[in-house]
C-alpha cells in the first residue's frame, strides 16, 4: 500500500486529494495545515496519520485537545512541516500548501529521497533551479499536480526520446477575460473570487483573475520540462477542457482533455503510472460544442507580463516577483489595495529589489523577504 504525507490537507487541493486517497486505499502518514484545527482534527481522526503539523503554534493546544487519546503526534511551525516531509515511511509527499512557504519542505522531502506530487507552484517559481537540481541528484520524481503541467506530463508518456518543440499552455482567461484596465479599477475581492471554471483557494483564484497564475505556471513549466521560455505559448481557452498540449518535432500536437476537475491530475500524480476510476465525471465534448482559442491580453494583465519578464531576467527575479505578488494578493484580499495595484506593485518591486544569482535556499528566502518588505512599505506609505 502506497504511503503519502499531505501538506496543506485542509485546502482545496488537500481535501480533493483525501477523496482520491480514500478511494484508492493510499495510507496517510501525515497531515499538515496552517491554522484550521477543526478540519485538521476531523481528517486526522478519519485517516489516522502518525503525525500532524499545525503551522500556527498558537493553535497547537486546541488541536491537542481535539485529538486527545488518538495517539497522534502533533508538531508545529516550519520545523514540523519539514519533519512531515522527511518521514521515512513516506513513499510520496503531496505538497499542496499555498505560497513560497512550501519551498523548504519540498527541498527536505527531496533530500530524504521522497517522490513529490507538486501542487505548490510557488515552490518552482521561487526556487526552480534548486528544486530541479536537488531532484536530479537524488533521483526523485516530481509529479505535477497543476492541471496544465499534469497534462503535459501525461502527453509525454512514451515520448521520452522525443524533443518537445513547443508547449501550449492553456489559460481560462479568468473572470475578467475581455476586460480592459478601465473596467478593472473598482474590482473588489468578491468579484475576483468568482472563477468561471474552477473552485480553488483564495490566493490562486486572485492569481487567476490577474493572470499571474499563468505567469507562475509558465515559470513552473520551464523548470519541470526543461524548456526555454521561447518554447512555451500561452493560449486562452475559455472552457478549460484542453488542459495543455505538446507539439513535437513533426508538428504533431498531443493534448490532454477532461472536465475541469483537479481530482484527475491529483490522482494521476498519486497513482502514477496507473489509471483507475476517478471520483469525477466523464467529459462530454458535445455538451461543450465549441472550444475556443485566443491570444492573452498582456496590456491589461500586467502580472502576466511581469512574470514573463522575470523568467527572461532569470536568477532571483522570479522569487522577487512571487514574493511581491503573494504580499500584494493578501493585501487586496484584505481590501487594503485595489485590483490593479497588484500588478503595479509587482512591477515596481521588480525594479527596486535587486535579484542576483540563486546559489542556495537562503538566497531565495532573502529575495522573498526583501520583495515582501518593499510591498508592505509601499502599502504603508499609501502607495
Ligand atoms: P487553499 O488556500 O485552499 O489551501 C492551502 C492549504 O495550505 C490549506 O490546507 C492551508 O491550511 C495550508 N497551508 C497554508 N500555509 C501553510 C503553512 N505555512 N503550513 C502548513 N500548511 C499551510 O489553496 P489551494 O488548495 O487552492 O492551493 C494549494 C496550492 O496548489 C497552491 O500553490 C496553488 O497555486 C496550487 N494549485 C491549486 C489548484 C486548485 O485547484 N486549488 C490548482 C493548481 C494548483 P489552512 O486551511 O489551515 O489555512
Ligand atoms: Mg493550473
Amino acid at each position: 500500500m502506497k504511503k503519502a504525507a499531505i501538506l496543506g490537507s485542509t485546502g482545496s487541493i488537500g481535501t480533493q486529494a483525501l477523496e482520491v486517497v480514500e478511494k484508492h486505499g493510499i495510507q496517510v502518514t501525515a497531515l499538515a495545515a496552517h491554522s484550521n484545527v477543526s478540519l485538521l482534527a476531523e481528517q486526522a481522526k478519519h485517516f489516522h496519520p502518525e503525525i500532524v503539523c499545525i503551522f500556527d503554534e498558537e493553535k497547537a493546544q486546541a488541536l491537542s485537545e481535539l485529538l486527545k487519546g488518538e495517539g497522534i503526534e502533533i508538531v508545529t511551525g516550519m520545523e514540523g512541516l519539514c519533519e512531515l516531509a522527511e518521514l521515512p515511511e513516506n513513499d510520496i509527499v503531496l505538497n499542496s500548501v499555498v505560497g513560497m512557504v512550501g519551498l523548504l519542505p519540498t527541498l527536505k522531502a527531496i533530500e530524504a529521497g521522497k517522490d513529490i506530487a507538486l501542487a505548490n507552484k510557488e515552490t518552482l517559481v521561487a526556487g526552480g533551479s534548486l528544486v530541479m537540481e536537488a531532484a536530479r541528484k537524488q533521483g526523485v520524481r516530481i509529479f505535477p499536480v497543476d492541471s496544465e503541467h499534469s497534462a503535459v506530463f501525461q502527453c509525454l508518456q512514451g515520448n521520452s526520446m522525443n524533443r518537445i518543440r513547443k508547449m501550449i499552455l492553456t489559460a481560462s482567461g479568468g473572470p475578467f477575460f475581455g476586460k480592459k484596465k478601465a473596467d478593472l479599477v473598482h474590482v473588489k475581492a468578491a468579484d475576483a473570487l468568482h472563477h468561471p471554471n474552477w473552485e480553488m483557494g483564495s490566493k490562486i483564484t486572485i492569481d487567476s483573475a490577474t493572470l499571474m497564475n499563468k505567469g507562475l505556471e509558465f515559470i513552473e513549466a520551464k523548470w519541470l520540462f526543461d524548456l526555454d521560455p521561447s518554447q512555451i505559448e500561452i493560449v486562452v481557452h475559455r472552457q478549460s477542457v484542453l488542459h495543455s498540449a505538446v507539439e513535437f518535432e513533426d508538428y504533431a500536437v498531443i493534448g490532454q482533455m477532461g472536465v475541469p476537475d483537479m481530482k484527475i491530475p491529483i490522482q494521476y500524480a498519486l497513482l502514477y503510472p496507473e489509471r483507475k476510476p476517478c471520483p469525477t465525471r466523464p467529459l462530454s465534448l458535445t455538451d461543450y460544442g465549441t472550444l475556443t482559442f485566443e491570444k492573452p491580453d498582456l496590456e491589461t494583465f500586467d502580472c502576466l507580463r511581469a512574470a514573463l519578464d522575470a523568467i527572461s531576467e532569470g536568477g532571483l527575479c522570479p522569487a522577487v516577483v512571487n514574493g511581491a505578488n503573494e504580499e500584494a494578493v493578501y493585501a487586496f484580499l484584505r481590501d487594503e489595495i485595489g485590483f490593479l495595484d497588484i500588478g503595479r506593485l509587482v512591477r515596481e518591486t521588480m525594479e527596486h529589489v535587486k535579484g542576483g544569482e540563486v546559489h542556495c535556499y537562503d538566497d531565495v528566502l532573502q529575495a522573498d523577504h526583501a520583495a515582501r518588505a518593499y510591498v508592505r512599505e509601499r502599502i504603508g506609505a499609501g502607495l
